[in-house]
């Protein structure tokens, strides 16, 4: 949704209380939530306020996601969601951001705007973005698949000896038993 910054009041604007709470459904429809398969946004806020000619944008999400376990394919759901503060500037200015933004730049992401408006989906979809992992696991501690036999290791345990390299895991588990 298109939201223009002539369209803010002084106090700011609640998108979602404003525009209503359903279009938060609608927000990552046509994104793609690679490694995931599915991901919905479950609640979202996002505040917009202009303060000369700067776009302070304050918002939370939070979403669920559905994926596969890259290990061992067993289907995995987890649950993403942060808060988050990002303050826009005017892309044509030629100054630097104003000063408040200055004071505030370390627990801030800048970024810039065409001086117009914004899409409250994009803003949203970037923070989401951010969060998803780079591959989906049903848990740090997965065995996944034996790649010989087949056998899914986390329910079975197979005596397959497994490539023609140990990993490096095994290495490093040698190495302290020697040591010991
Ligand atoms: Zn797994
Ligand atoms: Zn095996």
């Amino acid at each position: 949704m298109y939201i223009r910054v002539s369209e803010i009041p002084g106090g700011g604007l609640d998108v979602f209380a404003s525009r209503g709470k359903a279009s938060i459904l609608r927000v990552l429809e046509g994104m793609d939530p690679a490694p995931l398969r599915e991901l919905r946004l479950l609640d979202a806020d996002l505040l917009l306020t202009v303060e000369k000619g700067d776009l302070w944008i304050e918002g939370s999400f939070e979403a669920r996601g559905e994926g596969f376990c890259d290990r061992c394919s067993d289907p995995v759901t987890l649950r993403l969601g942060k808060a988050f503060q990002t303050i826009l500037t005017p892309k044509s200015r030629d100054r630097a951001p104003a000063a408040s933004v200055e004071l505030h730049e370390e627990d801030l992401d800048v970024g810039y705007y065409d001086g117009s408006g914004v899409d409250t989906n994009d803003i949203l979809w970037e923070q989401v973005a951010l969060e998803i992992p780079l591959k989906v696991v049903c848990s740090e501690a997965c065995r996944g698949i034996c790649p010989v036999c087949g056998k899914n290791r986390n329910l079975e345990a197979c005596s397959c000896v497994a490539g023609d390299a140990p990993g490096p895991f095994e290495i490093l588990k040698s190495l302290k038993g020697k040591k010991e």
